[in-house]
């Protein structure tokens, strides 16, 4: 299904298609089509990325000054549904789309020209330390203590539920540097490494069966104060900042793509024909409240983060539950034995979904969020 478009982005359009069909090798459009998280794995995701780092697409969000390609917002949405059409694996978001931008915003000169290089080209790879085992929803809550000896913080405590950390050599992570006050005056936001002495990273095993999650234990582990991010105890603010560049989004691309793939696998029935067609329609109205978003008409942009980070999941979840029922009816009615296959790929991937509306604030976090900013 094809966006609309205004004829001078037609020719841009034209250009991104030719670049995936001449780089995105069949190895890792099948990677992607394998995978049953939003998060995949570096060894796809960050070959792909070096890929397009080579063209200066690897951050098509960035301003031009930092590395991106200072492509404007229609362009940006051109190109994200150009790869969910195409079929290319995402890129780990907690590098380019969620630290980048803070380090922009509330970095040193110093700490921007060390980071932002190697995060576009993927020699550091960063996992998110925010909730704690006392602290998801509530997140001020955290108590990972960091305490200051000399220039460095000492830190110990715990940080849960962090996606790829067995991967990252990176972490951004908020920690408790004042127990005065308001349990938000007392928080910092640090850039530490994975290596450093003290850490360790324990897996969590998922409900679909992999390894994704983990636990992060710090024992006394050094941390130099000149990582710290923004001002000491203003951690809240860059965090803040920096979960609704977390929840924004274009879900609709990659979710056209998904149902117009289910399409295809022809299910005879018609009551799951018709949901397909019925899920088609909400997809467009999501699409048009994206571009909606995207021009900054109609709401603030922390509404359109909740909002769309709520129709986005929920939307991907009702797609994945109607995945497992096609491909259950195809192996069922058919005997060609080729439908376990995919029905090995789509439970794994409904199981992971589940996550999506607790990740990233939980949508019930987000439906509060906008009842608030609406009605005061
Ligand atoms: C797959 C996955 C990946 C994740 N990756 C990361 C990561 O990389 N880094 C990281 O820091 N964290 C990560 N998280 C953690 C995630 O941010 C938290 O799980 C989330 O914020 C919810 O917190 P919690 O799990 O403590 O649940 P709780 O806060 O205990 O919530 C439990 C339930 O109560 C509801 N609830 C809680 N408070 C309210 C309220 N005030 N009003 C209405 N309902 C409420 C919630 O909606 C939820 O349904 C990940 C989580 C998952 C599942």
């Amino acid at each position: 299904m094809d966006l609309p478009l205004p004829t001078e982005l037609i020719s841009f359009r034209n250009e991104v298609r030719a670049f995936l069909e001449a780089n995105l090798t069949s190895e890792l459009r099948g990677a992607a089509a394998n995978a049953t998280s939003v998060f995949i794995d570096p060894d796809v995701s960050l070959p792909w990325q070096r890929v397009l780092n080579q063209r200066g697409w690897a951050a098509p969000d960035w301003p031009a000054e930092f590395g991106g390609p200072g492509w404007n917002e229609m362009q940006r949405y051109v190109f994200a549904a150009e790869c969910a059409r195409a079929g290319a694996p995402n890129l780990a978001p907690m590098g380019l789309k969620m630290v980048a931008p803070v380090i922009m915003h509330y970095g040193t000169p110093e700490q921007r020209a060390y980071y932002l290089p190697r995060i576009l080209s993927g020699e550091d790879y960063w996992c998110q330390g925010f909730s704690e085992p006392g602290a998801g929803s509530d997140l001020a809550a955290l108590q990972l203590r960091a305490v200051r000896d000399g220039d460095d913080y000492i830190l110990n405590g715990s940080k849960i539920w962090t996606t790829h950390a067995h991967f990252a050599n990176r972490m951004f992570a908020l920690v408790r540097t004042s127990t005065e006050g308001k349990p938000q005056a007392g928080i910092s936001f640090l850039l530490l490494d994975m290596g450093g002495a003290g850490i360790t990273v324990e897996p969590i095993h998922t409900l679909a069966g992999d390894h994704e999650l983990n636990q992060v234990f710090f024992d006394d582990v050094r941390v130099p104060q000149a990582n710290r991010l923004g001002a000491e105890n203003d951690g809240w603010s860059v965090a803040k900042h920096l979960l609704t560049f977390e929840r924004g989004g274009k879900y609709a691309p990659g979710l056209i793509d998904r149902l117009e793939r289910l399409r295809m696998r022809n299910a005879v029935d018609p009551v799951l024909r018709a949901r397909v067609d019925r899920e088609a329609v909400t997809l467009t109205a999501l699409q048009a409240l994206e571009l909606k978003a995207m021009r900054g008409e109609g709401g603030s942009t922390t509404i359109y983060a909740s909002a769309l980070k709520i129709l986005g999941t929920e939307a991907a979840q009702r797609i994945d539950i109607l995945a497992c029922e096609i491909d259950g009816y195809i192996a069922w009615v058919d005997a060609d034995g080729q439908t376990p296959a995919d029905l090995a790929v789509t439970v794994p991937r409904y199981l992971n979904a589940r996550a999506a509306s607790i990740y990233a604030g939980s949508n019930e976090i987000q439906r509060d969020l906008v009842a608030r900013e609406l009605l005061g």
